[in-house]
């Protein structure tokens, strides 16, 4: 250790002691926990964890609890088995205290951990007991992050449908909660698992979205990861140019961020861009430099960067294979192999058989160049047919999170198709058509007018039931739903709950920041509301700031428990786009159904639980009499 560091750790440590050192763990928990803090390589991890250690306040359970979590998935990184006996005895005692929050991060660390041994099988059911922690913590953060594991495993098995559910639920909850970090890497396994199926241009669309959130000077890394992923997309279109340049331009940040290991990722992907644009002899100059690379490097993932190193020795045999060194080829060709067997993935599986038949066969080995075609066949085939019940799976859920967009869409096309009727009405007029084709053009008009109004008013019909801003039931579809969920309450005589929820002071918040704020504030909350309710909850906007929410087959003890969930997402919902002041809290009445109760009466019994709730100082959940 230099003389330096000796004295910035000593002032660091005196710092800690002197000065208020639990605002400085939390901010460091907040930067990680966030994902604002990056992690090139093993010595980031430790960097961090040496950090935390020396700003821990003395003899706080609580952030030694929050450490030892930390601790899990920054201190064994490059010693799996470590860290999984770790976690076993941190597991059992965060059971003892009933930590879920607890659990849950240290499922997810676990899951990692599996991930990195190898072991699919327990890294798949350790996410599976992260997301169950993490639903059972009701911590948005953590029940985001278990679902992205669980989506990730969903994509890399091939179950794409599952993926994006698993993703654009994840995506809703972080977008509610703000962190940038994650927002994008959302949208980048989005756009990969759409790639992935072969939707290229849905991949594209994803990835400008993304594009435009992440332009800024500090965002660089993230900037360069996006068009990482452009390129690939670009690639499998056949539009080898734009690839390279994109490969090359994030080679550059890279560079200048001194990140050797996607430095090392990118020139293996240019190899194989090389390759596409038969520029054989510079292809094999890239695949040297990257294989003596890889060699050296040491990446926090290493599942990662053994599927590099087998995708390196598959390119490297094509070029050589192009450039007539067959028999160099299929050694390649071996050691890939060895790689990407371990991975199983039919994608690479695929690359490999297709790459290796034709080297075979310009040797004269034709059985083995038989063999190979015949796997590649028939493997292809099941992928084919996978993922074309994916994109058809994919397609009925595109369907229904865009239903409610696409009415409107509808709506706004059949105004621009009258517009366009008119205006060409109007030339035909100034034109002095002959009268005839005016009147005809007059009927098709008057026709398709009729036409589209009467498709107008069973959409209207529709509309009539959603809340124009924010997109949830209205007051009129709600108070249906109320009353269907009391007659089925009756005839099962299962328990019936009911939600009033009102935003605390909004007219506050309109007044301070105006009107349009207010707006994108009820569009948040409608969105993390929905994202926390099960799917036979219904909820609706009643009046100005006001919902309702109805829990079939929930008693009034379950129900307080969700509401006080509500309120704490509520109040956590951070406007990344708002001004920095901007706090939103509510109150909520809670009422469970009474049996041969009339509806209004119950509902009136939450309204008053809901005046107490704001008599009561606001921002809490009071249960009705
Ligand atoms: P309290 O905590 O007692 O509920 O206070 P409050 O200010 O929320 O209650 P009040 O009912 O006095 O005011 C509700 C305000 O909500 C009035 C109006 O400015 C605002 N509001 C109602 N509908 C909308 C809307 O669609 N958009 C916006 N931006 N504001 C709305
Ligand atoms: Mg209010
Ligand atoms: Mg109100």
């Amino acid at each position: 250790m230099s003389l330096n560091k000796i004295i910035f750790s000593a002032v660091l440590l005196l710092s800690c002691v002197v000065k208020a050192a639990p605002e400085q763990f939390d901010q460091l928990v907040q930067q990680i926990e966030s994902g604002q803090r990056y992690f090139f390589s093993l010595a980031d991890y430790q960097t961090a964890l040496t950090d935390l250690e020396a700003a821990l306040p003395p003899n706080d359970i609580t952030r030694q609890h929050r450490l030892d979590r930390l601790r899990c998935q920054l201190g064994y990184t490059d010693k799996p088995a470590a860290g999984i006996a770790y976690s076993d005895s941190k597991i059992q005692q965060a059971e003892q205290r009933n930590d879920q929050a607890a659990l849950a991060d240290y499922y997810v660390c676990r899951y990692y951990l599996f991930s990195q041994a190898g072991d699919t099988n327990l890294a798949t059911q350790s996410a599976q007991q992260a997301h169950d922690a993490a639903t059972a913590s009701e911590n948005p953060l953590s029940i985001a992050i278990s679902l992205t594991l669980l989506g990730n495993l969903a994509s890399y098995t091939g179950n794409y449908a599952d993926a994006m559910e698993h993703y654009v639920t994840a995506y809703q909850l972080q977008r509610g909660l703000g962190y940038k970090p994650y927002i994008s890497d959302l949208v980048l396994s989005i756009a990969a698992t759409y790639r992935r199926m072969g939707l290229y241009q849905d991949a594209l669309n994803y990835i400008e979205q993304a594009e435009q959130k992440f332009t800024s000077a500090d965002e660089q890394f993230r900037h360069a990861l996006i068009m990482h992923e452009k390129a690939y997309s670009y690639a499998e279109l056949g539009q080898y140019e734009q690839a390279l340049a994109l490969f090359e331009q994030s080679m550059l940040v890279y560079q200048q961020l001194q990140e050797p290991l996607w430095q090392t990722y990118t020139k293996v992907n240019l190899v194989w861009i090389r390759n596409l644009l038969q520029q054989y002899p510079q292809a094999l100059a890239l695949a040297i430099e990257a294989k003596a690379e890889l060699a050296t490097l040491n990446a926090p993932d290493l599942s990662t960067l053994e599927s590099y190193k087998g995708l390196l020795a598959m390119y490297q045999g094509e070029a050589l294979h192009a450039l007539n060194r067959t028999q160099e080829a299929l050694q390649s060709f071996d050691e890939s192999q060895q790689y990407l067997i371990k991975e199983n993935n039919p994608r690479y599986m695929l690359m490999l058989y297709a790459a290796r038949a034709p080297a075979e066969a310009a040797l004269g080995n034709y059985r083995q160049a038989y063999d190979l075609l015949t796997r590649y066949i028939k493997l292809n085939k099941t992928q084919q047919k996978l993922a074309k019940e994916h994109q058809s799976n994919i397609l009925r859920f595109q369907f229904d999170s865009a239903r409610q967009q696409e009415w409107h869409n509808q709506l706004t096309a059949e105004k621009q198709m009258m517009q366009q009727h008119v205006s060409t009405l109007q030339l035909a007029q100034r034109w002095q058509y002959a009268a005839l084709s005016l009147i005809a053009l007059l009927l098709l008009i008057l026709f398709s007018f009729a036409i589209s109004l009467k498709r107008r008013n069973h959409r209207l019909h529709r509309l009539a039931m959603t809340d124009e801003l924010t997109n949830i039931a209205n007051r009129r579809r709600i108070m249906m739903q109320a009353e269907q969920e009391r007659v089925k309450a009756i005839d099962t005589t299962e328990p019936l709950s009911f939600l009033i929820l009102d935003l605390d002071h909004f007219k506050q918040v309109n007044d301070r920041f105006g009107h349009d704020v207010g707006d994108t504030v009820l569009q948040q909350m409608c969105m993390t509301v929905s994202a926390m309710l099960r799917q036979q909850d219904h909820f609706g906007r009643t009046g100005g700031e006001e919902f309702l929410i109805v829990l079939p087959d929930t008693g009034l003890e379950p129900a307080l428990v969700i509401a006080e969930r509500l309120r704490l997402a509520i109040a956590a919902i951070s406007f990344a786009d708002g001004p920095a002041a901007l706090n939103i809290t509510c109150s909520i009445g809670v009422s469970e159904y009474q049996p041969d109760e009339a509806l209004n009466v119950s509902l009136a019994r939450a309204d008053d639980a809901l005046y107490k709730a704001k008599a009561d100082g606001r921002n809490k959940v009071v249960a009705a009499d």
